[in-house]
């Protein structure tokens, strides 16, 4: 298959500075994301994997197919979501991404969120949800509660110029492992998002 990595679409400042990261020397595809653009409910992980990599497509894998599947029991596909990741290439070996890594790939997805407009951003598991916790400051990631304590608990954010409902949600790979704990709450939690486009919509 053909590389997206030399496609002139990605000429713009953001995608320049992904484009330094040595993450994008070494993977095959940019993954920037899939779904609806349109759409109320924006996604966002942590960073591709191998599959990711191969078809240039967020969430294709594994913790993709449970992402389906979660979806579905809640009544909702790709035409009511769009999904993105914090970094746009696969780290080798699937490490965990660096503090440099998030603040070069970062801009581009908050270039997302500006032209999307989402309602509701669903940070999924605690690399995300730390960041915009952060208000995307690096540097203050750590300092961040983790997911097992704020799941599903609905906060206004607010970076470099972007609002929006931040709702963080377990990651679709975390409730593989832990399929009859952590499948209800993943439940439970959607209720809250549909919850909050509903009452959006009121106004
Ligand atoms: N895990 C993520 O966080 N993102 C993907 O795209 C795939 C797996």
């Amino acid at each position: 298959m053909e590389s997206n990595k030399d496609n002139h679409e990605f000429d713009f400042p953001e995608a320049l500075l992904v484009k330094e990261t040595e993450l994008f020397r070494d993977c095959t595809n940019i993954v920037v994301g899939k779904g609806n653009a349109s759409a109320d409910i924006l996604f966002v992980g942590e960073a591709p994997g191998r599959n990711e990599d191969l078809e240039g497509l967020p969430f294709v894998g594994a913790a993709g197919k449970n992402l389906d599947k979660l979806l579905e029991k809640v009544g909702l596909s790709l035409e009511d979501i769009y999904v993105a990741n914090i970094l746009k290439c696969r780290p080798p070996e699937n490490r965990d991404p660096t503090p440099e890594e998030i603040k070069a790939h970062t801009p581009w997805l908050l270039k997302q969120i500006k032209e999307m407009k989402p309602k509701v951003v669903c940070s999924l598991g605690n690399y995300s949800t730390k960041f915009f916790l952060a208000g995307g400051d690096v540097g203050l990631m750590n300092e961040q509660p983790g997911i097992t304590s704020i799941h599903g608990k609905a906060r206004e954010i607010e970076i470099k110029g972007v609002s929006f409902k931040l709702i963080p949600l377990f990651h679709p790979a975390a409730i593989i492992y832990n399929r009859t704990k952590l499948t209800p709450l993943w439940e439970e939690d959607m209720e809250i998002v549909k919850r909050v486009i509903s009452q959006e919509k009121l106004f």
